[in-house]
């Protein structure tokens, strides 16, 4: 009698990353005959977030894509670096409008299965059991996108910060916007002498979320991101009237923790939960799709999945950034105006899609040349 609570895989979190590796096992015939369950307790049907990432051409996220732009700007209080970023385009994708089309996608498929249900735990053995709430499941191998109880910002192993934030999706009666120019950082308005930024993604020439961004220690209270949004939309945009449409808000652990230490031969971490997030920027829309690229093609060439997910040298850069970051928080400003100021956009977005050459990776190095460097850089080492 077939064991219908038997799978080959068992994906745990309808999230970014557990969705993406979904969505690729869908795609190839080598996952055909291959049972899968997608396990998490919400049914994913709100806009809990909105994904922002840079890419070329030709992409398969134009079809949800909600904007996309080809010109940012950069603002420090000492200049305004504007940026044309051919070939590359900044776009921004709505969760919900991701979640339904891989929801939409995914059911079309018999061999993969929707549960909704609150896993509890893993029992790792020759196979392994996922109790849930309601059911034990069995799995061959699970994808497992849950952050380890273990890791923790204050934890001394690991140098963490928090990047947390708060947006207005803001309309206006009149035209306020320019919809081909982002800005990605405004470092005008700020907390004291702590690293934050307003970003302004454009919609259209009436809307925008604007939303004011820190990368620090310890998080705010609410009224605080709302104040700072509310003077950055009257002082910097000199905008007076506007309704509230919509409003983001979260937190993204900035970290070196060592998330792959929870792989083993039978489950693999992902997503945020596995290190996916990158420790120097909190971005990890486009390194979930490369990394499940990477599983993909380890469990195809009968490789432990979490094979060569992560690159040592990139891991090393961002654990410099985070230690400056930590260690010397008023940094921020001085260092992505360094980034943005010194370094082609083109050559920054290669080095944090972990695709540049070591001549760029010294060319930036060397642009952030200072005595906090150099003290994180020996720190680190
Ligand atoms: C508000 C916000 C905005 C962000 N914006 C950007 C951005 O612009 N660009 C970018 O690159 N990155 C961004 N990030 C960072 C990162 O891309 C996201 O956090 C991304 O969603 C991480 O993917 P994930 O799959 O690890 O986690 P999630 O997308 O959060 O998915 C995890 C899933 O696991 C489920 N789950 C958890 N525990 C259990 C359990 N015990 N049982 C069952 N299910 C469980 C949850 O319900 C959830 O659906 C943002 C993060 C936040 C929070």
């Amino acid at each position: 009698m077939a064991d219908n609570n038997h799978f080959d895989y068992i994906i745990i979190g309808n999230g970014l990353a557990g969705l993406q590796l979904a969505l690729k096992m869908a795609s190839d015939v080598f996952f055909d005959e291959k049972r899968i369950a997608l396990i998490d307790n919400s049914q994913k049907n709100t806009n809990d977030k909105t994904w922002s990432f840079w890419e070329t051409e030709p992409s398969h996220w134009n079809n949800i894509t909600h904007q996309s732009w080809n010109k940012a700007s950069i603002i420090t209080s000492k200049k305004q670096i504007d940026l044309n970023l051919n070939p590359y385009h900044y776009k921004s994708i709505r969760s919900i409008d991701f979640y339904n089309y891989s929801k939409k996608k995914l059911s079309k498929k018999i061999n993969i299965e929707f549960i909704i249900e609150h896993v509890e735990s893993l029992n790792e053995d020759d196979i392994i059991k996922v109790s849930t709430n309601k059911n034990t499941y069995r799995a061959n191998h699970v994808f497992d996108s849950r952050i380890p109880e273990t890791f923790s910002i204050d934890s001394k192993n690991s140098i963490s910060i928090i990047q947390h934030f708060k947006g207005w999706v803001i309309k206006t009666d009149n035209k306020a916007f320019d919809k081909n120019r982002v800005t990605m950082m405004d470092y005008r308005l700020k907390d004291g002498e702590q690293t934050t930024f307003t970003y302004v993604l454009p919609f259209s020439e009436t809307e925008a979320l604007v939303e004011f961004t820190y990368f620090t220690s310890q998080v705010v209270n609410e009224d605080t991101y709302d104040a700072f949004i509310k003077k950055y939309i009257k002082a910097y945009l000199n905008i007076e009237n506007y309704s509230i449409i919509e409003t983001e808000k979260g937190q993204i652990p900035m970290t070196n923790f060592s998330f792959e230490k929870f792989n083993t031969k039978k489950v693999t971490k992902i997503g945020t939960g596995g290190g996916w997030v990158k420790g120097s920027t909190g971005y990890s829309f486009k390194h979930t799709e490369k990394k499940t690229t990477k599983i993909i093609e380890n469990i195809k060439a009968n490789k432990l999945p979490s094979n060569g997910l992560f690159n040592r040298r990139y891991k090393f850069y961002d654990k410099v950034f985070l230690k400056v970051l930590k260690d010397e928080n008023h940094k921020g400003e001085w260092l992505f105006q360094q980034f943005y100021d010194k370094n082609s956009i083109q050559t920054m977005f290669r080095f944090l899609d972990e695709e540049s050459t070591f001549l760029e990776e010294l060319k930036i190095m060397w642009s952030l040349f200072s005595w906090s460097f150099i003290k994180a850089f020996f720190k680190t080492l």
